[in-house]
């Protein structure tokens, strides 16, 4: 593994920690190289990833060292097998869990970044860490940048590390004005009643 992959997996989890889109226990990425995929392992802080804490995982098929690595991979796999994303990235952003319990289907942003970069927020359902997760947010992300598996989390993909860190970003910007236009109008209609 180079040293930039794992650098910059380390400057991009300080940020999603610090940024408050996870907390440093929860969370995880990966990009696809070559037949592998290199993603963080499990139980590693997204903030403190040093090169110790990436695993090197076959990109078609299970191995031994999916024991090693996040309880997500399957997820990662089947992304990366299904789609053309060349990097995954796992949060579990508050406005997005939250919206995703408030609305059904998909989550359509109403600001402009989310308009245009996203369009759409499928909300996927699955256990974490399951083949029925893995297959829902796969499918979602065939055509979408970022998903939420209901009540759980964000998946986002890209065509590099940075790119899936940003619709990470788009993606709860827009859950949370969303989220808090929604509650303006709950408040303001119970004003009004
Ligand atoms: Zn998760």
């Amino acid at each position: 593994m180079t040293i930039e992959i794992w650098r910059e997996m380390a400057i991009l989890g300080k940020k999603l920690v610090d940024a408050g889109l996870t907390t440093s226990r929860f969370g995880n990425m990966s990009i696809r190289s070559g037949d592998l995929i290199l993603i963080t392992e499990t139980g590693s802080m997204l903030d403190q990833i040093d090169e110790r804490q990436i695993v090197d995982v076959d990109l078609t098929q299970t191995c031994l060292k999916d024991a090693l690595a996040s309880t997500e991979t399957c997820v990662h796999r089947a992304i990366y097998l299904r789609t053309n994303a060349k990097a995954v990235i796992h949060t579990h952003p508050p406005y997005s869990i939250a919206l995703s319990l408030l609305e059904e289907g998909s989550i359509n942003p109403v600001d402009s970044e989310g308009m245009h970069f996203l369009g759409e927020i499928p909300i996927v359902y699955g256990i974490f860490g399951t083949e029925k997760l893995a297959e829902n947010v796969s499918l979602a992300l065939l055509n979408h940048k970022s998903c939420i598996a209901r009540g759980h989390g964000v998946f986002s993909q890209g065509e590099s590390l940075k790119d899936a860190y940003t619709m990470t970003c788009i993606s709860e910007h827009s859950a949370k004005i969303k989220y808090l236009v929604k509650m303006f109008e709950k408040i303001s209609s119970v004003k009004a009643t």
